[in-house]
């Protein structure tokens, strides 16, 4: 299934190639080479089913236009992928203060975005997977029983692991903030820290043995859990 895609990027080169090749993926495209024009665009009828955005723009900064859609009811819930230049304000990128759902570093492979935006679109159109068993590569998850196994070996995790894993599996793709998770499967108990999370990230990549790979580590932020099992690591 396609999708209508916002694309605001400011460098004509880089936009025309996008443009040409998630339509040659079959998604419909609209762009915007600022943020007012992005701002403006993302409400006309029918609405986006996902925003690629560019960080660094000439008038409002990409951090501001997500901001923006986050804060208006009509786009809070459209997906945001920033395209950011190396390092830039990642954490700030898809933590809490500006909410993007994903990056990608500039330069980027167009096929590893597309791998993404699919991801995330796919996640979008079925929010809740009322699955009962979880399968993703070697590891298979049965939510309801609390169990886990890793090649049909059950693995013995606590409440507060499982949570975690499932909390990751759930956001699979997207990177996860240690505020996130904190906020999200600790529920900020005040003497948690968000040391706490790596401390627990550790012992259940260990549990998980070769499975715990799913779970990557992206630097100066946080984790992400794979948005495939064989997905080979950017
Ligand atoms: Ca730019």
């Amino acid at each position: 299934m396609s999708g209508l895609i916002l694309i605001v990027e400011d460098e004509a080169d880089l936009l025309a190639t996008l443009e040409y090749n998630l339509e040659r993926e079959g998604y419909r495209t609209r762009t915007a080479t600022t943020g007012q024009a992005a701002l403006d665009a993302v409400l006309v009828e029918p609405l986006p089913d996902l925003v690629l955005l560019d960080l660094m723009l000439p008038d409002i900064s990409g951090t501001e236009v997500c901001r923006k859609l986050r804060a208006d009811d009509r786009t809070r819930e459209i997906p945001v992928v920033m395209a950011t230049a190396k390092g830039e304000e990642i954490d700030r990128v898809v933590g809490f203060e500006v909410g993007a759902d994903d990056y990608v570093t500039k330069p980027f492979s167009v096929r590893e975005l597309i791998l993404r935006i699919r991801a995330i679109l796919r996640r979008a159109r079925n929010p809740v997977e009322e699955r009962d068993e979880a399968t993703f590569g070697r590891l298979r998850i049965d939510e309801p029983a609390h169990k886990i196994w890793v090649d049909d070996e059950e693995i013995r995790l606590t409440a507060l692991e499982f949570r975690l894993l499932t909390t990751f599996h759930a956001r699979r793709g997207r990177v996860q903030t240690r505020e996130r998770l904190l906020s999200d499967v600790w529920g900020y108990q005040a003497e948690v820290t968000t040391r706490t999370v790596d401390t627990h990230v550790k012992r259940l990549r260990e549990k998980l043995g070769d499975a715990g790979q799913y779970i990557e580590t992206v630097r100066g932020v946080g984790y992400r859990f794979r948005a495939r099992p064989d997905e080979t690591t950017a």
